[in-house]
Order: structure tokens, then C-alpha cells, then sequence
């Protein structure tokens, strides 16, 4: 039986997840794969988050708090604003989609960068609404193209600071002349999903002055940081009419009672993120003068990962990286076919990385 599909989604890309490390376990036969594909944090999570979660098990025959009062609160009260500006999704991915649904009409406009995080551009076609997609300049968000681009149709914006996959900024000065120029009615999405890891102190942060402007939507996440990725929890903070909004739209129980308790033990041990960022950090500085000393030249990031030229096909050094047992990603579906972007491991995941891409452009170049 064949279905005809809406026309909007006939024309979406599906989403492609960084390789599982237990599939390629299973593919290679290997046991000490390493992955350094998906920007998680190689620290695990807090050790307050193990007891959380083992204390709630006893009541998971029980429904999930509708509203998750307790972790709304920490929220809140960690950016000094309303509960009723804080919406929490099932991964902050949840609240995009949200976000297409409840103010997208069909063959509303939603600018974005290209490329972009590709949650951005699925949401918005199957909300029926139509991506206009600004090339980036210099690796860089394109903010003045992405003001030209605005027209009568535009609903939305979406940036994304830091940026993935480029680890490029918005700085305070560039994000405030930008957003005088973005028409009153339009929404402005900034996606902070690597906010944390920013070391530069000029970068736009859009807590710094939390809901000044109602047209902005802060999307921050435990996926990274806070190393709870597989738990699913994300959240917007947004002017209560838009908030509003989104929770009339959300399932009902969109984030589980596991991930409520693991989101509200993180956000309390403070110790943990920082110790996370700054091994992070560190891991970082060492990638790219690791890099830079292969003679390769590493783009500046301020984020968890960094992308990278190899000045040759990324994919096939990518899969000869599998057969070494370590997965990055290959950022050729993003427009960018010599580029690899890796994120931070442990340290000794890194050593190993830098030590598999040696081997592997060793042995393409005695092919050449
Ligand atoms: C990882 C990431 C997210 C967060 O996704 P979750 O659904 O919260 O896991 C959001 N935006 C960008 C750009 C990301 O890279």
C-alpha cells in the first residue's frame, strides 16, 4: 500500500545521527571504539545525577509531572526569570519543532543559515513552512544576508551561537545590530545549545540580559554541557505569550519523569559543569595544536568540537577512521566535503584520534 506523503515532507532530508558507538562496535568487531561524533561530554554526567535517577525508578509506573514544576524552578531561578517563560522539551530539538508549529501557517518563511543544524529546516517543512537558507561567509553566520533575506512571508530567524558545525560566534556588537534590523513581528531563535563552552568574552550571550527583547527565544540544552543527552531534556525561555504557545502544542508528558530528575540533580552541581568545561576546553586547545602541528589548519571554535580541512574526500577519511575504530563526523551532507568536525574526548580519546588520522593521511598520501 503507498500513501501519497505531503508535499512538504516528500522534500525532507531525514536527520542524520552521529554513528552509534555500539554499531560500529558490532560492524568492526571491536570492544574500545571512541566517538567523537555527536559533541557529548566524555566526563558521563554528574555523580548527583546516578542517585537522582536510581531514587526515581520506584514511581516510574507513574506518569511524568505534566508540568515539571521542580526543574522549571531551578531554571528560573538560575536566569532570575518567570516560571511562565520556561518551556521544557524532549531535547531542546523538541521545542523547534514547537516553535515551526504553533507560528508557522503554510508557506510561511523561517531564514536560517546554510548549512545549519538540519533540525531547524525538517521542523519547519513539516510544519508546512518554507526555509530560506543564507549561505555562510567566512564560516560565519551571514547576519546581514540573513536581514535581506527577511520579507512579508518571514515568521522566524534562527541562529545558532556558537555555531554548528563551523564553532564560529556572534559577538554582543554584531547580535544588537542585527536584531534593531529584524522586523518587530518576527521571531528570533538563538540556539545556545554550546553556550557553556564559550571562552571569548565579546561573544553574544543572550542571558546576559534575559527577555529584554520578547522577540528573542533562547534555546539551551542538558545535551551537552551537562553530558545527559540520552535523557532527552531541553528548554526555551521566551516571553510568556509565546511560552504559552508552545505548552497549548506540547504533549503532555514530552519530557519523561527520568529526565526530569537528572535535568533538575545537573543543573544543581555547579562543580561538575565547570570541571566538564574546562576539561572540554582543554581538550580542545590540545586537538588543534595537534592538528595545527600536522600541518593542518583547524578552524578557531568556541565550542565543544572543531572542524578541520583535510584538503581531500572527509568521507573516505572518515570511513578509514571507523576501520581505526574511531567515529567523527564527515561534514560532506553540509556542504563541506574536506571538512571533519570532531568534538572533544577524554584525554587519552583524543591522543587516540590524533594518532588514527596520522595513520590514515600517512597511508593516502604513499597511495598518491
Ligand atoms: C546538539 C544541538 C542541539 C541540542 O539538541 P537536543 O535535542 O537538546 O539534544 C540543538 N542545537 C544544536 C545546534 C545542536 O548542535
Amino acid at each position: 500500500m503507498k500513501f501519497k506523503i505531503s508535499a512538504s515532507v516528500e522534500a525532507i532530508k531525514p536527520y542524520e545521527a552521529g554513528k552509534p558507538l555500539k554499531e560500529l562496535e558490532r560492524e568492526y568487531n571491536i570492544t574500545k571504539a571512541v566517538k567523537l561524533a555527536s559533541n557529548e561530554n566524555p566526563l558521563g554526567f554528574s555523580p548527583r545525577v546516578n542517585e537522582a535517577v536510581n531514587a526515581a525508578l520506584s514511581c516510574m509506573n507513574r506518569y511524568p509531572e505534566p508540568v515539571p514544576h521542580g526543574l522549571r524552578q531551578l531554571i528560573a531561578d538560575r536566569f532570575c526569570v518567570g516560571v511562565d517563560t520556561i518551556v521544557l522539551g524532549n531535547g531542546s530539538d523538541d521545542i523547534i519543532a514547537l516553535l515551526a508549529h504553533g507560528f508557522l501557517n503554510p508557506g510561511d518563511e523561517a531564514v536560517m543559515p546554510l548549512p545549519s543544524f538540519l533540525m531547524y529546516e525538517i521542523s519547519v517543512k513539516t510544519a508546512k513552512g518554507v526555509p530560506v537558507m543564507v549561505p555562510l561567509k567566512d564560516y560565519t553566520t551571514n547576519l546581514d544576508e540573513i536581514v535581506k533575506s527577511v520579507g512579508p512571508r518571514t515568521k522566524m530567524v534562527f541562529v545558532t551561537n556558537p555555531f554548528n558545525p563551523t564553532g564560529s560566534t556572534i559577538t554582543r556588537n554584531q547580535f544588537v545590530g542585527f536584531s534593531k534590523k529584524i522586523p518587530r513581528d518576527v521571531i528570533i531563535v538563538v540556539d545556545e545549545a554550546y553556550i557553556e563552552f564559550v571562552r571569548d568574552k565579546t561573544v553574544f550571550n543572550s542571558m546576559d540580559d534575559p527577555l529584554k527583547d520578547p522577540r528573542i527565544v533562547t534555546l539551551r540544552t542538558f545535551s551537552k554541557a551537562y553530558g545527559l543527552a540520552g535523557f532527552r531534556v531541553g528548554y526555551g525561555i521566551m516571553d510568556p505569550g509565546v511560552a504559552e504557545v508552545l505548552n497549548r502544542i506540547r504533549q503532555p508528558f514530552n519530557v519523561n519523569t527520568m529526565a526530569q530528575v537528572a535535568a533538575e540533580a545537573a543543573i544543581q552541581d555547579e562543580a561538575f559543569l565547570n570541571k566538564s568545561v574546562q576539561t572540554i576546553n582543554e581538550g580542545i586547545d590540545y586537538l588543534s595544536s595537534a592538528l595545527t602541528k600536522m600541518g593542518l589548519a583547524p578552524l578557531s571554535t568556541q565550542a565543544n568540537f572543531l572542524m578541520v580541512d583535510l584538503k581531500t574526500d572527509a568521507t573516505k577519511i572518515f570511513n578509514e577512521l571507523l576501520g581505526q575504530g574511531v567515529i567523527v563526523r564527515s561534514l560532506k551532507s553540509y556542504g563541506f566535503d574536506t571538512f571533519l568536525r570532531v568534538n572533544t574526548g577524554t584525554q587519552e580519546e583524543n591522543q587516540n584520534f590524533i594518532g588514527a588520522l596520522k595513520q590514515v593521511l600517512g597511508k593516502n598520501k604513499d597511495r598518491e
